[in-house]
């Protein structure tokens, strides 16, 4: 099968000549779980395909539209997260004195946070606004999708930091938020694939298909 030709549907890992394969443990999002499968002589009903038959491209990258943004906002909430309790943490944490928060490297750190959070939620904010509005602006859409999700590993990574060995603990809010965010920055188009649609989009000539 060509790859723009592609099809897409939808199945059920019971169908007929669906066999699973092996499950496939995940660094974060401990609430989905992942597995490979493989098809053999596999038919699959016309009311199972989504869109026109061989059109799953289009079906594709109409789809990456609302996921791109879906992904900025995740991160976004994420990352939010991390300054809301990195600052809880900072006024709560006595240690050498006092407050963990007064000390300069710790209030740059959180200063770091709350900077990305800001800036990922302007630019999630406008890509969604146009996703709203039904128009395709690929620039804006890569932008946010490209900082924000980057955002959430900073800002869970300086969290993390604030916190301390605490921050390291798996139970640690911070922590699981590093884990869960990571795959936003390679799911839907990675940090890459987005920075060269920005280059694209700004009259550069597409290095990649
Ligand atoms: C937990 C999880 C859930 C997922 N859910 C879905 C889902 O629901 N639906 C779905 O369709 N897919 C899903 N995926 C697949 C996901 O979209 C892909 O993993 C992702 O698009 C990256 O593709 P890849 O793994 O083939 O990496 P590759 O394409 O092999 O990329 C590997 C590295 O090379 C870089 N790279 C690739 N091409 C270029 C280039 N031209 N220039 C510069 N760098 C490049 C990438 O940025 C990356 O760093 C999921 C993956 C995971 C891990």
């Amino acid at each position: 099968m060509r790859r723009k030709n592609h099809s897409r549907f939808f199945s059920f890992p019971t169908a007929r000549r669906i066999h699973a394969w092996r499950a496939l443990p995940e660094n974060g999002l401990a609430l989905i779980r992942y597995a490979s499968y493989y098809l053999q002589d596999c038919d699959i009903d016309q009311d199972h395909i989504i869109g026109p038959a061989h059109g799953g491209r289009i079906v594709l990258h109409r789809g990456y539209q609302q996921a791109r943004v879906f992904l900025a906002a995740c991160s976004l909430g994420l990352a939010q997260a991390c300054l809301d309790h990195s600052l809880t943490f900072a006024k709560e944490r006595k240690a050498f004195g006092g407050p963990i928060g007064r000390l300069q490297l710790v209030q740059e750190m959180i200063a770091q946070m709350a900077l990305q959070v800001d800036a990922a939620r302007l630019l999630t904010y406008r890509a969604a606004w146009n996703v709203d509005q039904g128009r395709t602006d690929l620039k804006q859409l890569a932008m946010a999708k490209l900082y924000a999700c980057e955002a959430g590993t900073k800002c869970a990574d300086l969290a993390i930091q604030v916190h301390g060995g605490w921050g390291y603990m798996d139970d640690c809010p911070v922590s699981r938020y590093y884990r869960d965010n990571r795959i936003c920055t390679i799911g839907d188009g990675s940090t890459q694939i987005q920075t060269l649609l920005i280059a694209r989009e700004s009259g550069l000539e597409a290095a990649f298909a």
